[in-house]
């Protein structure tokens, strides 16, 4: 390989609850899987193809902090399940797209819903809303070994101890099999993929100081301060 003309761009990776840590190379988030928060979004929830935006990988974070980003004033949050990939492939069956999984995490899709909402109404692309620096902090995951494919059970968000979100595994409209699978159906997925599985009711705005608290039955909780 020829000589590098800038350094290496630093690889973003998630730590591993029993040791190691795990590379991210794409972010997928679904919108509208619980068919309470597509309610209050305004959307009938239905069996409509479900529909994909993009983190980018570097948005991830572990540190358990979440800066209070810069041009919004109605940061929300929103808890859900990450789903992270070992392999992937492109045509991946609902059969076997559980093989395909090294493990879960919680972890928030933080949103400048201010921005999120003037971009839709013009009918433009969410990424000012959705992609912005920290936006999704992620607890360490938890493999498949250890914690199996957690498929029902409280999905919860606490805010300084009060419940703001909650909801259950078993409410997603589209499992984490078929979100695989229909992924793959337009993308070549592949190890290092992480899947944002969508969030519950009860979406709505932090602000500094306050302390988010996720809690999925089967995983280890993830706290975030903001900052
Ligand atoms: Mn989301």
């Amino acid at each position: 390989m020829s000589e590098l003309v800038i350094p290496l761009p630093k690889s973003t990776t998630i730590p591993v609850a029993n040791g190691g840590s795990f590379p991210v190379r794409r972010v997928y988030c679904i919108g509208r899987n619980y068919a309470a928060h597509s309610i209050e979004m305004g959307d009938n929830p239905d069996r409509d193809p479900p529909f994909f935006f993009q983190k980018n990988p570097d948005n991830l974070d572990a540190s358990g902090e979440f800066p209070y980003p810069e041009n919004s004033n109605d940061v929300h949050y929103e808890v859900e399940m990450a789903v992270a990939l070992k392999s992937g492939g492109d045509s991946i069956s609902v059969e076997n797209a559980l093989d395909h999984v090294f493990g879960y995490a919680p972890c928030l899709d933080m949103t400048r819903r201010d921005l999120q909402n003037a971009a839709k109404s013009k009918g433009r692309p969410w990424e000012v809303g959705k992609a912005f620096e920290r936006s999704g902090p992620i607890g360490p995951l938890q493999s498949v070994a250890d914690v199996g494919h957690p498929k029902q059970g409280r999905v919860e968000l606490l805010v300084n101890g009060d419940v703001q979100q909650e909801g259950d595994l078993d409410q997603m409209i589209w499992k984490v099999p078929e979100m695989i699978s229909y992924l793959s159906q337009y993308f070549e997925l592949a190890a290092g993929d992480v899947i944002m599985s969508g969030t519950p009711a009860g979406v709505g705005p932090i602000i500094k100081g306050d302390l988010m608290v996720v809690n999925i039955t089967g995983l280890n909780s993830l706290t975030v301060t903001v900052i």
